[in-house]
């Protein structure tokens, strides 16, 4: 039986924005396991940067050891690789202390070697959007304290009570416990995938967001307006994008 997998085209970039001394985000594009991710890095003294970079390293490496692993649930596959970063970035923050408390928000998108199934885990405040038909979707819910107050339905009418958005309910490394979420996608041609951190969510609305990610029929350039957009907003924070595009 010959099964058709699904070509895809993916490019990333990532900035330090205006205002940060660091770039603490970083983005894995792998096309031979069908890895790609975006981690969002926290911590003082250049932790972040670390904790990132564990988050990127440990993910790709568990999910191209288990790639041709067809016995284990695509799902528990993600699942496992996210929770060996979160142990890992928590081993390595006992080691020293300025990486103490330090962490990574991430999310994957891992194109499965067959057919256009794509698995998506996340954890934190990086996110995940469709755009299928002039139609942009977002894919994951965050993992911030009002997120959850929302998705409880335990907000109450005035903002000013509130929990602040931008407080992370979930981070691999800081969280004593994660719980990852994971969905499947079915892609069909044209789909544009968009990974990307906070420091683009931030800074545009998602009307804004589809345009940019639309506006070229190259993927390289989509990112760049994207990114370039994020600055002209202000770039407080780093940002980063990656799209992957379905070919017809
Ligand atoms: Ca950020």
């Amino acid at each position: 039986m010959v099964t058709e997998s699904c070509m895809i085209r993916a490019a990333g970039l990532s900035h330090q924005g205006l205002v940060r001394e660091q770039n603490e985000d970083r983005f894995v594009i792998d096309q031979s396991i069908g890895c790609f991710l975006i981690a969002d890095g926290m911590g003082g003294h250049q932790a972040g940067e670390v904790a990132s970079r564990i988050a990127a390293e440990v993910i790709s490496k568990k999910i191209a050891q288990q790639t041709k692993n067809t016995r284990l649930d695509p799902a528990r596959i993600l699942q496992n690789a996210i929770v060996a970063a979160h142990q890992t970035i928590r081993k390595q923050a006992q080691k020293a202390i300025s990486q103490q408390g330090m962490g990574s928000t991430v999310v994957i998108a891992w194109l499965q070697p067959s057919g256009c199934q794509l698995w998506l885990g996340h954890i934190g405040d990086s996110r995940a959007y469709l755009q299928r038909g002039g139609e942009l979707f977002r894919l994951t819910e965050d993992h911030t304290i009002y997120n959850q107050a929302r998705r409880a339905g335990l907000l109450g009418p005035d903002p000013q009570t509130h929990p602040p958005r931008g407080v992370l309910s979930q981070a691999l490394g800081a969280s004593d416990v994660i719980a990852p979420e994971t969905t499947r996608i079915e892609l069909k041609p044209d789909d544009r995938l968009l990974l990307c951190s906070d420091g683009l969510t931030d800074m545009l609305s998602e009307e804004h967001i589809s345009e940019f990610l639309s506006a070229s029929d190259n993927i390289e350039i989509a990112c760049h307006h994207l990114i370039q957009a994020a600055l002209e907003q202000g770039g407080k924070d780093n940002v980063s994008v990656s799209v992957l595009q379905v070919m017809p």
